[in-house]
């Protein structure tokens, strides 16, 4: 991992997985594992090595997962390594310890988004929180979250349903300009950032869904088009502290967002990501990070991969979103 001075991110130099080959753009899905080879399917366990967590069923199956986590073949992030971090000249330099872990969502190969049940995304985000404090105890670790790649342009090399869990020696830049800006809003005016927004999106016209403990809208100045924010309405910094009831709950929500955009935009690649509260600060960083429980505000991002990046987004950090939120919100709610 190396440190850019002058943007403040962490980039991560990851060669070995570039001589894959997988990382030009592919049109077309890869379809190198078929239901026969795929390591992710049912009978196939051989080829995955050991299971690091899974969800039995005793009903119907006998026994059988119904979700493991396995480890990444292909590891950003691995712990048999030491810490070390040191600088090169003008640069810093860490070593990428932490873990790279794969779900493998469901027994069925060819499952869409938009099809998973409420049973499944359930199983998925208990995972997810398992895991989490599970990998939270490893004080390496300081920052732990989830995404899914979804679609072979959304950066998924496996068809099979699946997702992943990372645990990271660094807080990633994106995350850090959440928490600074939360914090700073939080010493002006004595509340949550996160908080004010979900208020106020609460009451506008990019409000998509609504559930007991969740909320879902389109950000007012979202990056990408058709861009889904799920906020929890109680305020939480952390979610690895998530209820049963509030995983359930989150599975309703996504079930509707998924079935929204299939409905509406088709089977569409897309990734999704959870942002939640660094762990294990220690020295300077935790005593200024000491209230994050006040200022910060979990929530989950879903970034449809749909148009192109061009040089004023990679050059300049400056998004270009074609489409209206209040628009995609009226596409996704049917009223347009
Ligand atoms: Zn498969
Ligand atoms: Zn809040």
């Amino acid at each position: 991992m190396r440190f850019n001075p002058i943007s403040g991110e962490w980039i991560l130099i990851s060669p070995d997985r570039g001589e894959r080959g997988d990382y030009f753009l592919k049109e077309k899905e890869d379809e190198s594992f078929g239901p026969g080879n795929c390591p992710f399917c049912p009978g196939n366990e051989g080829m995955i090595g050991k299971i690091i967590y899974g969800i039995k069923d005793y009903e119907k199956l006998a026994g059988e997962y119904l979700l493991k986590v396995i480890p990444n073949k292909y590891p950003l992030f691995t712990v048999e390594q030491d810490k070390i971090s040191y600088s090169v000249g003008t640069y810093d330099y860490h070593s990428t310890v932490g873990a790279h872990e794969v779900i493998i969502e469901s027994r069925e190969h060819n499952l869409k988004l938009s099809e998973y049940s409420d049973k499944m995304w359930f199983n998925i985000f208990n995972a997810v929180k398992e895991r989490g404090n599970d990998l939270s105890r490893d004080i390496r670790i300081k920052f732990i979250s989830f995404f899914k790649n979804y679609g072979f342009l959304a950066g998924a090399t496996m068809k099979h349903p699946h997702s992943q869990i990372v645990g990271m020696p660094v807080v990633p830049h994106r995350v850090t300009e959440e928490i600074q800006r939360g914090m700073e809003f939080y010493e002006e005016k004595d509340r949550c950032l996160f908080c004010d927004v979900l208020r106020f999106e609460s009451e506008s016209e990019r409000k998509l869904f609504v559930t007991e403990h969740f909320i879902s809208f389109i950000p007012y100045a979202s990056r990408y088009p058709f861009q889904v924010e799920i906020y929890p309405k109680r305020h939480s910094h952390n979610f690895f502290e998530i209820t049963d009831v509030q995983i359930n709950d989150l599975s309703l929500m996504l079930i509707k967002i998924f079935q929204a955009y299939n409905e509406h935009l088709g089977d569409i690649p897309l990734n999704m990501v959870l942002y939640s509260c660094p762990v294990n600060l220690e020295g300077p960083m935790h005593e200024k990070l000491k209230h994050i429980n006040l200022f910060y505000h979990y929530h989950i991002k879903i970034i449809p991969r749909i148009n192109k990046y061009g040089g004023i987004e990679c050059g300049f950090g400056l998004h270009v979103n074609p489409v209206a939120p209040e628009f995609a919100a009226k596409v996704l709610k049917g009223e347009k």
